[in-house]
């Protein structure tokens, strides 16, 4: 990281209560009540001709200046529980402000048949080799995710079938929130909320007929009230436990009160993705 842009991140991070833990070292801990906060250094080293801006610890010796930062690690219980806490309030944030301009969400259930876990599998395994590993030179939490990845590319592309219409079955708008949960077994199937976007195109239960999930077993039903969205979060409580969200999931409420104010700015959010599994 360059120099200057250094000194003042530093100096942001010692006016909001970051330590000097030694000549060259700043420390700032942002990792609330995680019980297993995670170390990222920043190193700021300066332009050749501008040597002179390293710290002298004694004659000869000169070391760039750290930042140190303690962040969460997003697994720990109490990690996982604001995680959950986050999205619970997500969710039912989303739901609520659907309800009210008369759009629907659906709950949806999508499972894993042996056959298809049997090709998704030997997707994984030709992928590892093409990485020089196999799967089974992994950890089992290793092999989850990559299952999950290689999963969650057919629910995208499932998104994407139900996002154009086929067979028939009208195009609709629609924002998601997909928890992956692993069952006993150790394979995965997920959980969705999917929320509509546009009372004009529905998302009627047809197109999740047409549209057809390639997995196996997939169940849906109309979300009764807000807080029963609030449940899908249940899941993350589990090892492997795992959100994904479209870009502006969440921030109906913020939305909301943003277009009632004529001065508020916008701001873009980049896809949220957070592991948390549980402790
Ligand atoms: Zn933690």
């Amino acid at each position: 990281m360059h120099h200057d842009r250094l000194m003042r991140m530093c100096a942001r991070a010692l006016d909001q209560g970051a330590q000097l833990v030694s000549a060259i070292r700043i420390r700032h801990d942002v990792f609330g009540d995680c019980i297993d906060p995670r170390s990222v250094v920043h190193f700021g080293r300066p332009e050749p001709p501008a040597l002179d801006r390293m710290v002298t610890i004694s004659p000869g010796k000169r070391k760039p200046l750290e930042l140190e930062f303690r962040v969460r690690c997003n697994k720990c219980k109490p990690c996982s529980r604001r995680l959950q806490n986050m999205w619970r309030h997500r969710a039912v944030g989303e739901v609520i402000v659907a309800n009210f301009e008369k759009r629907r969400t659906w709950f949806a259930t999508l499972t894993c048949s042996p056959a298809y876990l049997y090709r998704a599998k030997a997707v994984c395994e030709e992928e590892a080799v093409r990485t020089s590993t196999t799967l089974d030179g992994m950890s089992a939490e290793q092999q989850f995710h990559k299952l999950d990845s290689v999963i969650y590319r057919d629910i995208q592309r499932w998104f994407k079938r139900l996002r154009f219409g086929r067979r028939g079955a009208k195009a609709a708008q629609f924002i998601y929130l997909c928890v992956t949960e692993a069952h006993r077994s150790g394979e995965p199937h997920y959980h969705l909320l999917i929320t509509e976007t546009n009372p004009d195109n529905p998302l009627l239960k047809a197109a999740f007929r047409s549209g057809l999930w390639p997995g196996g077993y997939a169940a849906f039903k109309l979300v009764s009230s807000p807080s029963a969205a609030g449940y899908v979060v249940k899941y993350l409580r589990k090892q492997g436990g795992r959100v994904r969200a479209s870009k502006d999931y969440g921030l109906a409420m913020e939305r909301r009160l943003r277009y009632s104010d004529p001065g508020g700015s916008s701001c873009e959010r980049p896809e949220e993705s957070t592991d948390a599994g549980g402790g």
